[in-house]
């Protein structure tokens, strides 16, 4: 029986995301099947969908002379910019089709501000501005999170450290998880969500 303090939260398994979208992860589209098995052991499943405006900041296309991956500073912070990518509306931004998306109880979109990023599910790349995740878990007695999704550096990575710094008990299985991994980006990440006391689950 599914603890009823559980969750599993899945982050941004969408098209945009997988081999042959705008920002593919490698793989992205390997852990579906997985993902939807895992489901059925928990008595809540949330999804998360990036979920940017057109012109979002994010996007090295708003800014003349950047390319894709290269940064620039925001006033929260450093910024990696990205091809554009998750465009509400757009197929990129649909969940993978394979997704077993009628389990989810909740979608939390992030993103949607033009002026700021959101890689994680609790709090825009300021660190304060909150989704409302926090709230609707608390409220539901959960306090124990399972994450899967893409990408493990980024989103998922995110996640987690908001996610331990709230207390939630957090695990990641990371074999349902795939990394972007720029410049290291995926080592630091286990370096951090280790740190921060997330359980690192999985790893083939
Ligand atoms: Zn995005």
């Amino acid at each position: 029986m599914p603890a009823p303090d559980e969750a599993l939260v899945v982050i941004d398994v969408q098209n945009d995301f997988c081999p042959g979208g705008a920002l593919a992860v490698p793989g992205g589209d390997e852990i579906v099947p997985g993902i939807n098995a895992l489901m059925a052991e928990f008595a809540a499943v949330i999804l998360t969908q990036d979920w940017h405006p057109a012109d979002h900041a994010s996007f090295a296309s708003q800014h003349a002379g950047k390319a894709p991956f290269e940064t620039v500073e925001m006033p929260y912070g450093e910024q990696v910019l990205w091809p554009d990518h998750c465009v509400q509306g757009a197929p990129g931004a649909a969940f993978h089709p394979d997704l077993d998306t009628e389990r989810a109880q909740l979608i939390i979109r992030k993103g949607f501000h033009r002026e700021i990023d959101s890689y994680s599910a609790f709090f825009e790349n300021d660190r304060t501005t909150p989704t409302g995740l926090e709230g609707y878990l608390r409220t539901r007695g959960i306090n124990r999170l399972t994450l899967v999704g893409l990408a493990t550096d980024f989103c998922v990575n995110y996640s987690a450290l908001d996610a331990a710094r709230l207390g939630f008990e957090v695990t990641v299985r990371e074999d349902l998880c795939r990394a972007i991994d720029l410049e290291g980006s995926l080592a630091a990440a286990r370096e951090a969500m280790r740190k921060a006391g997330v359980r690192l689950e999985g790893r083939g």
